[in-house]
């Protein structure tokens, strides 16, 4: 006997359970089930988004429900017209070996005759916005006198929306003695009065506060100036070449920004929110769907609930006011037993936060720091040397190879795979090759974000330098001006200059490989002035890639080193012997294969496109 069958449920509704894989009954499921089939009740149930409330009490709907008779006997009512279509889906699916079932949805912005055309067929299960619906009662094209059921979802975000009083005034065309159900994520009290006002001693389920997704959710935060929070986006994106991804913003006006202006540089993006037409909503959430949309910008309203599977990325761009909203916001990953990962880029004055959200949800975020231009440059050319890998060889292109052979003839295999990168590759690269650190210090905030980078050197007094000789020196090795090169301080043994950050790449490829008088001089980017530097500096700098070196914050004294993406690179990060957490295990996804299709144009014209940064167009 399945695990299912032992809540009670028929065989029809087993099927379509095996039929859609699920194992296990989430807690919810177990502890609402089976009261649900055997009692005529009221329920309030508290459970987080993405535990899995709709099969809660979808399929105790399906089984208490007469399919023979055409009366309108269950009722759902949600927020959004997106959750409205995603439950009459899943209902449908629970209910596709119920012969005779008619689940109709009832929303906002669509035909309302279409509607009403439905419902007289004989619906036994209307899903429905709050608006259209009680509009509809008012105008007689719904009949919910015989309800039996009736469910309440996502019951504070419709409280939230100010649908109190449509909902007031659809539950009274209802029977009083119906079981109303009602499912929440909190309980403010707000959905405390309405289960008093409309529900008769109900019995009340909590599950855990656990998302079934929680477990597999990593948290983390990039700490930016505000101003900068769109190019760490982009960085974020850059890092992770398969994302799939939510990114929420404040305000709708926000979220059209963003999304406009990441369309602008080439990503695939689209905005979610209210302000759209209904068409365009669908039309969003369809692409979504099928991949063609690898970042949806949304509102927390519109992206509420929101169930697309494989979302490897939620972003949070700016964080809500209210620090409740992140537990929706990242449960839109790491569904179904799949790991995701929740990013937030924060402004320092956003930190307070972070820590108040890390009570909420019983978790330690992640200090990461946004990936530098060099080290996105590396995850960007081994994802496309694995693109190549997996690309699957076109054979119509066999007929003209004798005479791509014939032009490509002179050139070995190791300048054919040179220049094949180059096509690809060299406009991101020059994009990104002077991008400046984009990191805030935790501790610093009014100095560190500076354009502005501190560098140790290990030669000083001892070698015979002060600071005038050791600017001159710098500066001529370098070929920067006299102002471009300051703040040199020199002690003893080593000593600490600085250059503005576009210069940063400049100087640590000069110095990779450099000596003096037979000695290897090395330089390290540093925060701190002098004081409480560390030993060990020369340790995995490794000089095995053609050059690119990650190398943003290794000696900036945060508790998190900057990892890189690149999954290749992992063991020797290890030699490092820093504690990486989770960057390691997203770059590692990065390498999967859910998101290879049709990107390669997109990333070769993407640089180009953005070649003088998103944020040059300051309109709104
Ligand atoms: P909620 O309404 O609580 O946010 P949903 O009902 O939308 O959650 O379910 C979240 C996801 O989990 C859906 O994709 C659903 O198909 C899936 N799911 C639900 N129950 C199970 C289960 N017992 N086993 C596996 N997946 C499940
Ligand atoms: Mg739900």
């Amino acid at each position: 006997m399945s695990k299912f069958a032992k809540l009670g449920l028929e065989e029809n509704l087993l099927k379509a359970i095996q039929d859609m894989g699920f194992e296990t009954p989430s807690e919810v499921q177990e502890k609402a089930i089976p009261i649900l089939l055997e009692k005529d009740t009221d329920i309030v149930s508290l459970a987080q988004t993405g535990t899995g409330k709709t099969a809660a009490f979808g399929f105790p709907m399906l089984q208490k429900i007469n399919i023979e008779s055409r009366t309108t006997q269950g009722l759902i009512l949600s927020p959004t017209r997106e959750l409205c279509l995603q439950i009459t889906n899943e209902i449908k699916n629970y209910g596709k070996y119920c012969k005779g079932l008619n689940v109709v949805a009832v929303y906002g912005g669509a035909s309302i005759t279409d509607q009403a055309r439905d419902i007289k067929k004989g619906a036994q299960i209307i899903v429905a916005t709050p608006g259209r619906m009680k509009d509809m009662i008012g105008r007689r094209m719904i009949d919910i006198s015989k309800i039996e059921y009736c469910v309440l979802d996502e019951a504070d975000e419709m409280l939230n929306m100010g649908f109190y009083e449509d909902i007031t005034e659809i539950l009274s065309y209802s029977p009083d003695d119906k079981s109303t159900w009602l499912f929440s994520a909190t309980m403010p009290k707000e959905v405390a009065t309405i289960a008093k006002k409309f529900m008769y001693n109900p019995i009340e389920i909590t599950v855990g506060g656990k998302n079934m997704g929680a477990e597999n959710v990593s948290h983390e935060y990039y700490l930016v100036n505000a101003r900068d929070r769109y190019q760490a986006l982009k960085r974020l994106a850059d890092a992770n070449p398969s994302i799939f991804s939510v990114i929420f913003c404040r305000t709708k006006r926000d979220t059209q920004k963003v999304a406009e202006l990441l369309i602008e540089d080439g990503y695939s993006a689209a905005a979610l929110h209210g302000d759209l037409s209904q068409n365009q909503r669908d039309l969003v959430m369809k692409s979504f769907r099928s991949r063609q949309i690898q970042m949806l910008v949304a509102t927390d309203v519109a992206a509420r609930g929101i169930d697309v599977d494989d979302i490897t990325h939620v972003i949070n761009y700016q964080l809500s006011d209210e620090i409740e909203t992140y537990t929706h916001r990242s449960g839109r990953t790491g569904r179904a037993g799949k790991t995701g990962i929740s990013m937030v880029i924060a402004s320092k004055s956003e930190s307070r936060k972070i820590h108040a959200i890390e009570k909420i949800i019983q978790k330690k975020f992640i200090h990461k720091e946004v990936p530098s231009g060099i080290e996105i440059c590396e995850v960007q050319l081994f994802h496309l040397a694995n693109k190549i890998k997996q690309t699957e060889i076109n054979h119509d292109i066999d007929t003209y190879l004798p005479n791509i052979n014939e032009v490509l003839e002179a050139f070995s295999k190791e300048e054919l795979i040179k220049k094949v990168f180059s096509v690809e590759f060299t406009r991101f690269y020059n994009y990104y090759k002077k991008a400046k650190n984009l990191n805030v210090n935790a501790g610093d905030m009014s100095e560190g974000s500076k354009d502005t980078v501190r560098y140790f050197i290990n030669i000083g007094g001892k070698d015979d330098f002060d600071w005038m000789s050791l600017k001159d020196f710098l500066k001529e090795m370098l070929g920067l001006d006299k102002d471009e090169l300051y703040k040199v301080d020199v002690k003893e043994s080593f000593s600490f200059f600085n250059t503005d950050s576009k210069h940063q790449e400049l100087v640590m490829d000069f110095f990779k490989e450099f000596e003096l008088e037979g000695r290897r001089v090395s330089v390290e980017i540093s925060k701190d002035t002098g004081r409480g530097r560390r030993g060990g500096r020369d340790r995995g700098r490794g000089r095995d890639h053609g050059g690119f070196k990650g190398r943003g914050g290794e000696r900036r004294g945060n508790k998190t080193s900057s990892g890189r993406g690149g999954g290749k690179r992992d063991s020797r990060r290890g030699e490092d012997g820093k504690k990486e957490g989770g960057r390691n295990d997203h770059s590692r996804r990065d390498s999967g294969n859910s998101g290879f299709k049709g990107r390669s144009r997109r990333k070769s014209e993407r640089p180009n496109n953005s070649g003088t940064g998103g944020r040059r167009r300051n309109r709104n």
